[in-house]
């Protein structure tokens, strides 16, 4: 089956990223979401990152025009009937992944593959939703997915031989490397970094370090590039939260609580570098940590 054309559903954090690499690997790219205010920031986004690129010699100017000229923009998932892989990058919650799927699968063509990014949804679940559980698989991209190497490719129980070769194929093409993870809750990186992460909110949370302290020993004492606060506000404290919930019901080992300092953080409404506060408050020149 031939792709060429190529669905996003959500212009987030990773809905941006996904368009751009698959643009710049010359797919057809039709990215959606409910917010038109977010379909602009993404393509500003996406033009200022390839400018980035360019500005380094890594793609040529003619590679910038061409990938933002692949990008087209729509509000309504009816418009996605024509794509042959539609990846969902929405909100990670299940009923808006599921509200997604059941929109937009009347106007998909039998063979069109359902893809999403979800981070830790169990991919058998969504896939018994819909029409298509052998057409269906986890793609799940690393942020910020221009930069970063990784996608880890997740089989539910249903998916078919051919989708999972397909997958291979555009991850080979988009110039990244696929590591196959089986589908139990956040798969293979979540599955180990999330805990990492909840581990220093309740260092923080239990005043072993302050947010300073602990970023700094870990990058320091670990060889991180990233201290686990800092990364946690660059994923986003909510979609953090969401990944440690999965985790705690869908292995059922209270190993896995999420740190009630995280949930109290996302109920406050600051999720890291995306609404500008988290860990560490992002509004002035420098972030400065919140505790
Ligand atoms: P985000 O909050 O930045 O973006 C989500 C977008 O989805 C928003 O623009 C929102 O308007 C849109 N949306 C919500 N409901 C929608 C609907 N019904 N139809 C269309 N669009 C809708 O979140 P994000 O960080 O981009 O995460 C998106 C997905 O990617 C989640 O499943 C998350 O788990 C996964 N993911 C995130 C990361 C990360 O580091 N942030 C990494 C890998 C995977």
């Amino acid at each position: 089956m031939e792709i060429t054309s190529v669905g996003i559903v959500g212009a987030g954090q990773m809905g941006n990223g996904i368009a751009h690499v698959f643009a710049l690997a010359g797919y057809d790219v039709l990215l959606t979401d409910v917010s038109h205010e977010a379909l602009d920031k993404a393509l500003a986004l996406i033009d200022r990152n390839l400018e980035r690129q360019a500005s380094r010699g890594k793609i040529t100017a003619e590679d910038r025009t061409a990938a933002l000229g692949r990008i087209a923009t729509t509000q309504r998932l009816a418009d996605l009937g024509n794509c042959d892989l539609i990846i969902e990058a929405a909100t990670e919650r299940e009923a808006v992944k599921q509200a997604i799927f059941a929109e937009v699968l009347p106007h998909l063509k039998p063979s069109t593959i359902l893809a999403t990014n979800t981070s830790s949804i169990s991919i058998t679940r969504l896939a018994s939703r819909t029409d298509r559980p052998e057409r269906f698989i986890g793609l799940h991209f690393m942020n910020p997915v221009p930069v970063m190497q990784l996608v880890e490719i997740i089989r539910g129980i249903a998916t078919d031989g051919a989708t999972y070769e397909a997958m291979l194929k555009v991850v080979e093409r988009i110039g990244k490397t696929s590591a196959s993870a089986e589908d139990f809750p956040a798969f293979i990186v979540n599955r180990i970094l999330m805990p990492m992460i909840n581990e220093a909110v309740y260092a923080l949370y239990e005043g072993v370090g302050n947010v300073k302290s602990i970023d700094e020993s870990m990058k320091l004492g670990a060889n991180h590039p990233m201290g686990p606060l800092e990364l946690a506000d660059f994923i986003g404290l909510d979609t953090c939260l969401a990944i440690m919930n999965v985790l705690h019901e869908g292995l059922a080992d209270t190993k896995y609580r999420p740190c009630p300092l995280m949930t109290k953080y996302v109920e406050a409404g600051w999720l890291g570098r995306k609404t500008g506060r988290g860990f560490y408050d992002y509004r002035g020149e420098t972030p400065v940590p919140t505790r």
